[in-house]
């Protein structure tokens, strides 16, 4: 069956179409830009821009996969979790044309079509495989039985997600917003052993996660030298923050993966796209004999086809679809992968 997806969790209307793991229409339209000098996501803006641009996108979607949209079986969208007005528009508009097409609706979970999307490029998932999530929201270790089915926090960030230190750190360095693919641009010409930041929560034995104290680590590293009047060399701090960063993430995830005597490693979410944690992990996974799997960045960062991904899988494996009333909940959690 030909799945559209529907996702609006944030600042980006995306658009997917799939046939079973077969992508056929990604397409995206992004209110960054109008964010970009506030330094951050401004909820309205986001909400306005997803209402503008919903239609639009659909087409250029259809277009892409040379479909009409009466060829659509069914439509997925995200449900939750991200910002209340913007899930709105999608979740509307997809009650909306399953109404009108008198095609199923399945409202999904954001974070499980993360680790979801990544069957687009490398087939079917492992039962079970260990999901490293690392995005501008979220950071976790989960273990996951069957992503359509059955997802299992195991560790999860007590303070800032990695993202969101990839952000805050940008900020202080004069870099724009969003900061993450800034940091990891400006890293390549600098050394990430030139400064010893610290590694929150390292060898504490669990699978959580801190960014936080990193953050401020930074922040006063950069304010000292200023205050005595030196220069700074962004590439050295940006590669030396992003190293600490990426160092604690891979040694959890493969403590995970051994904790839990599991061969195969996803990382999904838009700190996936990260070159330094891609290039870590992998060097980390051979050591350890085990199998990685990362999304190309493009679906890594938030899209459609991720969404229509996970409404795949939940059609195959025969899961009810939702109700026509389902709520956008800002706040669902990673457990409940479809509602
Ligand atoms: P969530 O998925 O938790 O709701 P989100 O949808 O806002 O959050 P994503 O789109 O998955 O997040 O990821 C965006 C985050 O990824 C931002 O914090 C951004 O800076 C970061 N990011 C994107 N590319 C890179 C990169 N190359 N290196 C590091 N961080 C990156
Ligand atoms: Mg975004
Ligand atoms: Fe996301």
């Amino acid at each position: 069956p030909l799945v559209l997806g529907i996702e609006t969790s944030c600042d980006e209307t995306g658009i997917g179409i799939v046939r079973g793991h077969t992508l056929l229409a990604n397409t995206i339209a992004s209110s960054v830009e109008q964010h970009a000098r506030f330094g951050g996501v401004v909820p309205e803006v986001a909400s306005r821009a997803h209402l503008e641009a919903m239609t639009p996108t659909i087409e250029r979607a259809l277009d892409q996969a040379g479909l009409r949209l009466t060829d659509i079986d069914a439509i997925a969208v995200t449900a939750g979790p991200g910002l209340a007005g913007a899930l709105l528009v999608g979740v509307a508009a997809a009650k909306a044309y399953s109404l009108g097409l008198g095609v199923p609706l399945y409202g999904v979970n954001h974070l499980a079509a993360h680790v979801a999307v990544d069957q687009l490029e490398h087939g079917a998932l492992p039962k079970p495989c260990i999901a490293m999530l690392v995005s501008g929201g979220h950071s976790s270790l989960l273990l996951v039985p069957d992503v359509a089915k059955e997802v299992i926090p195991l560790g999860s960030t007590v303070d800032d997600a990695a993202g969101e230190a990839f952000d805050k750190v940008a900020r202080v360095l004069g870099l724009p917003f969003p900061g993450g693919p800034h940091i990891d641009r400006v890293a390549g010409g600098g050394s990430g052993t030139a400064i010893a930041f610290p590694r929150g929560k390292h060898d504490d034995g669990t699978l959580d996660f801190s960014f936080s104290g990193l953050k401020t680590a930074v922040a006063r590293w950069v304010e000292a030298r200023e205050r005595a009047g030196e220069t700074i060399h962004v590439p050295d701090v940006a590669a030396s923050f992003q190293e600490a960063v990426v160092d604690v993430l891979t040694h959890k995830a493969l403590l995970a993966c051994r904790e839990h005597g599991v061969r195969d490693l996803l990382i999904g979410g838009g700190v996936a796209a990260n070159s330094r944690l891609r290039a870590l992990a992998q060097e980390r996974c051979d050591a350890a004999g085990v199998r990685l799997r990362v999304p190309r960045p493009g679906l890594c960062t938030d899209n459609g086809a991720m969404v229509a991904t996970l409404g795949s899988d939940l059609v195959a494996a025969g899961i009810s679809p939702s109700p026509l009333d389902i709520p956008a909940d800002s706040s669902l959690p990673i457990t409940t992968v479809h509602v």
